[in-house]
């Protein structure tokens, strides 16, 4: 037998993963993944972004580069997290990582030790729970309602938890629960972690993707004390096939997340970084997002429509602000995992609720994503999963 290290005892095959591998027919109807729609991808203008790149400056995108990365896309970030996120900044506060999963990472090894807690919203995003269970944590989750995060629970968290190292949260457009965090609630949340002075980790890879309500402001921009880590990506926005995301913090953090990046991967993709910021030069990237934001809107729409009409009055779910999520609480009594097997035996797919808990302990829910789907196949798989959950009512 094989003689793991520890830190490998609680990471096994999420549920995503075992259920995709089912779900690549293409007779199911899958509202099981969380992928970005691949005919809105630009290929076009990424190959014409490419080929500049390669014509102009082709040995220094296929060089090794500074571990930071780009200047010049740090640059083009940080207006983007001006414009876009009400943050100011400028590239020294900036790292680019190979994806936000890469952030989630390195945040953990750097903020937490074997047996520290993390906090999260319950539920929360699955990929940040396998992250962080690599440096061991253990994990309190806070509870949510519609409007995410209860801040008063947090609260009392807080002065009753020691060696808390760290608070995950996702406020606009969760994954799994396709919530978003009010005005009030982002700046109470703010007051309180001041108070208890909490590393925060800010993921906000849907931010842009609002499809009705307000823009909000950002945690990070109403930070005061450093507090705030935020993870910003491209995979939403352009492509998640280039792995391409960054770290927005304190000089400070920047540095130490520096280090752990010379230690993991010396650098993110030099090739990757030059490409996706001649993109920016020559397109216009704002135009792209209203392009996608607005096939995501329409198709969350269908999906809302569908489950009004087909879904029996027991199910409670969200109605998402933006995002590629929506998240249905069933009674109590039916297990979402049992059901999954009903559900594609109909042709249909969903992630069952339970993984997004790190603790583990509610079995009574699910996450559907839109943002793959034709209309008609939406309707017609909502239709039938309605039908599944009825046969399971008591
Ligand atoms: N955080 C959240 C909340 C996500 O939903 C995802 C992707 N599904 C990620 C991070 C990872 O994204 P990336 O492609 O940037 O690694």
């Amino acid at each position: 037998m094989v003689n793991f290290a520890e830190r490998m005892n609680d990471i096994k095959a999420s549920d995503i993963r075992e259920l995709l591998a089912l779900v690549n027919k293409p007779e199911i109807i899958s509202f099981a993944g969380g992928l970005p729609a691949p005919e809105l991808f630009p290929v076009d203008k990424i190959k014409a972004a490419t080929d500049a790149v390669m014509d102009e400056n082709g040995r220094a995108a296929l060089q090794y580069g500074p571990t930071d990365g780009l200047l010049r896309l740090r640059e083009q970030i940080a207006d983007r997290l001006l414009a876009k996120n009400g943050i100011h900044t400028d590239p020294e506060h900036i790292i680019m990582t190979a994806g936000s999963q890469q952030g989630l990472d390195f945040a953990a090894r750097l903020f937490v030790n074997p047996g520290d807690y993390v906090l999260m919203e319950s539920p929360s995003y699955l990929g940040a729970i396998n992250a962080f269970k690599l440096s061991q944590p253990r994990f309190k989750e806070v509870p949510t309602d519609d409007g995410g995060m209860i801040m008063e629970e947090l609260d009392k968290i807080l002065a009753t938890t020691e060696n808390v190292k760290m608070i995950y949260v996702i406020p606009d457009f969760q994954n799994p629960s396709g919530r978003t965090w009010s005005l009030e609630r982002r700046k109470k949340f703010m007051e309180i972690v001041n108070k208890y002075e909490v590393i925060v980790l800010e993921d906000n890879p849907y931010g842009e993707l609002r499809y009705k309500g307000e823009y909000l402001p950002s945690l990070k921009s109403m930070d005061t004390k450093g507090l705030v880590v935020y993870l910003g990506t491209f995979s939403k926005i352009l492509a998640p096939g280039y792995r391409l995301a960054w770290m927005c913090a304190s000089k400070e953090i920047i540095e130490k997340i520096n280090l752990i990046a010379q230690a993991a991967v010396l650098q993110t993709s030099t090739v990757t970084m030059m490409v996706v910021s001649k993109f920016i030069d020559m397109f216009d990237l704002d135009a792209h997002v209203e392009t996608v934001r607005a096939v995501y809107e329409h198709r969350c729409n269908v999906m809302m429509d569908a489950m009004a009409k087909y879904f029996p009055k027991e199910v409670k779910y969200t109605v998402p602000d933006g995002g590629l999520f929506t998240w249905a609480e069933l009674p109590d009594y039916i297990d979402t995992k049992v059901m999954a097997t009903q559900a594609l035996a109909q042709n249909v797919a969903y992630v069952p609720g339970i993984g997004f808990f790190p603790n583990g302990n509610n079995h009574h829910c699910m996450r559907l994503n839109y943002s793959c789907m034709p209309d008609e196949r939406i309707e017609e798989g909502i239709k039938r999963l309605a039908k599944v959950i009825e046969s399971n009512l008591k």
